[in-house]
This record gives C-alpha cells, sequence and structure tokens, in this order.
C-alpha cells in the first residue's frame, strides 16, 4: 500500500470503518491491494470511481454482495474502474451487466469495467459478459 492508502486505512479504523451504500472523494487511484486489504477487513464490496466532469476519483463501500452506484452525478458520468467481489465470484452479477448498459445508455464512454475477486485474479467485463 501507499502511504496515502495506509493514512486513509488508518483514518477508516480510527472511526470505526466506513459507512455502507455511500461514496467519499479520496482524490487518488486506489490500488488493487488497498482496495482486496479493505475488502477482507469489512467483508463489503468496495468500488474505484472516477467521476468526469469534475475529474475527481472516489472510492464507494456497498455491502457483502452489492454496491449501489449512481450512473451519473450532476450530468457528469461516473466511470467504475474497479470493484471487489468479497466472496471470490470471478462473473459480473446482472447488477454490473445493468450498471454498464444504463450508464453506456445515457452517453458515458465507459465500455468495460473491472471485477477484483477476493483469492482470485482480476477480471474484466462488458455488457456481453456472461454474469452470473
Ligand atoms: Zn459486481
Amino acid at each position: 500500500m501507499t502511504q496515502q492508502e495506509i493514512d486513509l486505512f488508518d483514518r477508516m479504523k480510527l472511526y470505526g470503518g466506513p459507512g455502507r451504500n455511500r461514496g467519499n472523494i479520496i482524490g487518488f487511484y486506489p490500488s488493487d491491494e488497498f482496495l482486496r486489504i479493505l475488502t477482507i477487513e469489512y467483508n463489503a464490496e468496495f468500488a474505484s470511481v472516477f467521476t468526469m466532469g469534475i475529474n475527481t476519483h472516489y472510492l464507494w463501500v456497498g455491502t457483502i454482495d452489492s454496491i449501489l452506484l449512481p450512473s451519473a452525478v450532476n450530468g457528469n458520468h461516473e466511470i467504475l474502474i474497479k470493484h471487489t467481489h468479497p466472496k471470490g465470484t470471478a462473473q459480473p452479477s446482472c447488477f454490473d451487466i445493468d450498471w454498464l448498459f444504463k450508464a453506456q445508455k445515457e452517453g458515458s464512454p465507459q465500455t468495460k469495467s473491472l471485477i477484483l475477486p477476493i483469492g482470485k485474479d482480476r477480471v474484466s467485463f462488458n455488457i456481453n459478459t456472461p454474469y452470473l
């Protein structure tokens, strides 16, 4: 982990862990390792999201098997760079596919995204990837 990531992790622990189903501006691109460590620590999905227009990095926190991301905020597209699957599922869920499909319908330039399944290598998916 980078020093920025270690500092953020320490702050999260200090405040009793991250709030669920919300996003926070972190201002940097988080590493796969950092997202995987957070996922194991808090048993929840974590997502790295880049907001176009304001060009800022967000960290989103979901639950054990879902994450509720907006596809756009104030007219700015949200780019889902990557998200974790705590249970190690190496395929997208129907919600992952639906999210990407909806984002594209709204004009997002995003064509694919990454999943970090705990215990497995990261995988890429698009709207045509078979889902679970
Ligand atoms: Zn997913």
